[in-house]
């Protein structure tokens, strides 16, 4: 193990799952292979590694094919929602049914960016909620900022429809009304390493809500590494890092945190559990 630190979280329970990664050449150029590696030796078991656009869907297939504990979402974040033209439908279609896509996204709403203009991002997002929900896939939403506009997209569109609100970044009152919303209507809440920084009470308050069978946890890495690895590149294997907040936020242990998210991935994306 790179980080000594690390060896606490070796042979917790039955290992943990990655929900949400960016385990793509971009970020990984070198050390691809070690950072996998790494997250075996840290019993972190499966990792959703979603795409960003559409042109990175051939490399995060072939990664895919390569190891058998990786799987995919494909998708356009918010960001990049203006590169949707006429043949970004078919070209997701294309690869829907490849055994390693699990979901459709990441896709979303970032209104604290606003990369993509809002009717662009907006209009985006609904085509990839058609998407999820004709192959009933989940979906991988991105949201920032823009809450009232989500729950609006959601109560108005396709049902039934499942996901997952990645990064999560709300609060109390955001999980409240997921918990409230139509039982068509299945989210889970994935909590990254911003859930360790000191300035993030409200959504360390959120987490303690939560309920036991809709939680997730991710890195997000290579962005958002959590503390004590603040500040570094972020990879897999740290995402035990943000497990060990949620058990001290919720007084469960960590083992019953692993099993929790690691149960509830594999319910929502189909994973495999070995
Ligand atoms: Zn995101
Ligand atoms: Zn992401």
């Amino acid at each position: 193990m790179r980080d000594t630190d690390m060896t606490r979280f070796q042979g917790i329970g039955a290992g943990i799952i990655d929900s949400h990664a960016h385990l793509v050449k971009e970020f990984f150029a070198e050390d691809q292979q070690s950072v996998i590696t790494n997250m075996e030796a840290a019993n972190v078991k499966q990792i959703v590694n979603p795409g960003v656009d559409l042109k990175s869907i051939p490399e995060l297939l072939d990664l895919a094919d390569r190891y058998k504990n990786i799987y995919v979402g494909l998708g356009l974040h918010p960001h990049q929602a203006n590169e949707w033209d006429d043949t970004s439908w078919q070209i997701i279609e294309k690869q829907i049914l490849h055994p390693k896509v699990v979901a459709i996204g990441e896709c979303g709403l970032d209104f604290y960016y606003n990369n993509s203009p809002k009717e662009i991002q907006v209009s985006v997002l609904k085509e990839q909620i058609k998407l999820a929900h004709q192959f009933n896939k989940p979906v991988i939403i991105h949201c920032r900022d823009a809450w009232d506009d989500l729950f609006d997209i959601l109560a108005k569109g396709p049902k039934p429809l499942k996901g997952v609100l990645h990064c999560f970044t709300g609060n109390t009152e955001i999980v409240s009304r997921f918990k409230t919303l139509v039982p068509e209507i299945d989210f889970y809440v994935s909590f990254s390493g911003i859930l360790t920084f000191p300035k993030s009470q409200d959504i360390q308050e959120a987490a303690k809500i939560v309920d036991d069978n809709k939680l997730l946890v991710e890195t997000d890495c290579p962005f958002l590494a959590p503390h004590p690895v603040r500040g570094k590149r972020n990879e897999p294997a740290y995402v035990w890092y943000t497990a060990e907040k949620l058990a001290q936020l919720r007084q469960q242990t960590i083992e019953h945190i692993a099993n929790l998210c690691s149960k509830n991935a594999q319910r929502l994306f189909g994973l495999p559990n070995n």
